[in-house]
């Protein structure tokens, strides 16, 4: 095909991936976003295997059969398994920039006329690929890990870590400036290789489970410079678009879990955050009062205002749908029933509003942080659906805790407060919730979508009961 007519297609499919971006970030025009991304996406595809260099597609095809047999299965992975699953999608797509990155240092260093084409910048352009490439594909694979709990979440640390991982990074970028200055040093390259894939490794084992999520939007931009710099190397512009776009939304991403979380990066790269707490305070005996379903059903029946937080445990139990009937029988009886929903509830940004999209839960009726927080104080009924860390209101008062400082939802300022979750264990920080044991608060022990439909039965046989 012309070439022309190549550069178009790549135009019209960066465009699409810049669109696709806008429109990703707002919910009401999120599908048009994911249709968009998929359109820049074919004609990424389409327009590089109709490039006239391409003469043979016997690999071609192996590769996109390989590909779709790995690809699929993930794709039917759980909702709650988004954060692995990206991060499994980062490993090979880190590995597939640096093994281009690899395939071309060696093609040009055959023999002594292929290495002129080797010059100190796209030397360098290969080293940053190589470089990032590998250190994303073996960390994304321990994040994966470390989320599937194949590997143990806690952090593992050791006297002098940080002196170790950051003496390797020093090492590898030393390692490709030596080989900028001289790309013919053959025997630097696999050096850089292993020491790539064992910082990757290092810089992964002291962060917890909790800080796997941002860690992974770090990954995916690091993927996404890796791609960038691959586009420098092959002179596809397509490629260095993509890859900027990539890495620069991974990186705001960060940003943005780092805030809702109140930390800061260092603290989450280095901070070994979710490691065993020391015993909390012992001898003091709390109890939290519980409450079965019929008065559960009774308590919001009463009420005028409902507030439903949900969080992990909406997620895990895949109670969505139950969540939509309890809002549906509420509101039919004229009780004002509204959602708060934190930035991190859930193991991934956006997690909840996927979620209660999905069961057609009215957008409007979805609150964010700080306007949940202005209406709690006047609401009746908190009812925290499977959330934890991000109603504890340890963090705005308990200075030593690790999530002080996270801003929260303040259930606790709501007049009743009734939780739905299966016992009094901590969420993903690991950390006791106080909220339990408050005089206004009910516990409702049992599995999200178990309970919530117990609460539906309950309010559509209209049981009375009442408040002990
Ligand atoms: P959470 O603190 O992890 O708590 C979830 C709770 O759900 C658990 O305490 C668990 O209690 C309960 N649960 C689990 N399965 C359940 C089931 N089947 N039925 C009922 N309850 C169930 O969740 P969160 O309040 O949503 O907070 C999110 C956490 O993840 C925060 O620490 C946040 O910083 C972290 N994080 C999130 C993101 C993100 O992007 N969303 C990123 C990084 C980190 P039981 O075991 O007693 O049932």
């Amino acid at each position: 095909m012309n070439e022309h007519v190549i550069h178009f297609i790549y135009m019209a499919a960066a465009a699409c991936f810049i669109l696709a971006l806008k429109w990703l970030s707002a919910v009401p025009t999120a599908k048009r976003g994911v249709i968009t991304g998929i359109l820049g996406m074919l004609l990424a595809v389409g327009g590089t295997v109709l490039a006239p260099e391409i003469r043979h597609y016997l690999w071609i095809l192996v590769a996109f059969a390989v590909g779709g047999i790995i690809g699929v299965p993930m794709a039917l992975m759980p909702m709650t398994a988004v954060p692995q699953r990206t991060a499994l999608s980062h490993a090979f797509g880190a590995l597939a920039a640096a093994l281009v990155g690899t395939a071309e240092y060696y093609l040009d260093t055959r023999d002594v006329f292929t290495l002129t084409n080797l010059t100190h910048f796209k030397m360098g352009a290969i080293g940053l690929e190589v470089l990032l490439g590998f250190l994303t594909f073996t960390a994304s694979l321990m994040a994966f890990g470390k989320l599937q709990e194949i590997l143990p979440t806690r952090p593992i640390t050791y006297k002098g870590q940080n002196i170790v991982n950051l003496s390797l990074l020093t090492a590898a970028v030393v390692v490709t400036i030596l080989l900028i200055l001289d790309p013919g040093k053959t025997y630097l390259f696999p050096v850089l290789m292993v020491l790539s894939l064992a910082f990757g490794v290092l810089f992964i084992i002291p962060i917890g489970g909790a800080d796997m999520p941002t860690v992974i939007s770090l990954l995916n931009s690091y993927a996404g410079l890796s791609a960038s710099a691959m586009g420098f190397v092959l002179n596809n512009k397509l490629l260095i678009i993509a890859g900027a776009l990539d890495g620069s939304s991974g990186f705001i991403l960060s940003i943005i879990m780092c805030k809702a979380m109140n930390r800061s990066f260092t603290n989450v790269l280095f901070g070994a955050f979710g490691q065993v707490q020391a015993a909390a305070v012992a001898g003091e005996q709390k109890t939290a009062r519980s409450a079965a379903p019929e008065e559960a059903a009774a308590l919001l029946e009463a009420a005028n205002s409902v507030m439903i937080v949900p969080g992990y445990g909406m997620a895990a139990a895949q109670a969505q749908h139950a969540v939509r009937e309890l809002y549906d029988t509420l509101t039919k009886r004229g009780v004002d029933v509204k959602f708060a929903i934190h930035p991190v509830a859930g193991r991934m940004p956006g997690h909840m509003n996927v979620l209660l999209a999905e069961a057609d839960i009215p957008y409007d009726r979805l609150l964010e942080m700080e306007d949940a927080n202005r209406e709690l104080p006047q609401t009746d009924v908190a009812l925290v659906i499977g959330a934890n860390d991000v109603t504890n209101p340890a963090a705005r008062t308990d200075k030593s805790s690790p999530i002080y400082g996270m801003p929260i939802l303040d259930v606790d300022k709501a007049r009743t407060v009734m939780v739905i979750k299966r016992s009094l264990n901590p969420g993903f920080a690991g950390i006791d919730n106080e909220l339990y044991y408050l005089d206004k608060t009910l516990m409702l022990f049992g599995d999200a979508k178990g309970f919530t439909t117990q609460l539906v039965k309950n309010l559509a046989t209209d049981n009375g009961g009442g408040f002990h």
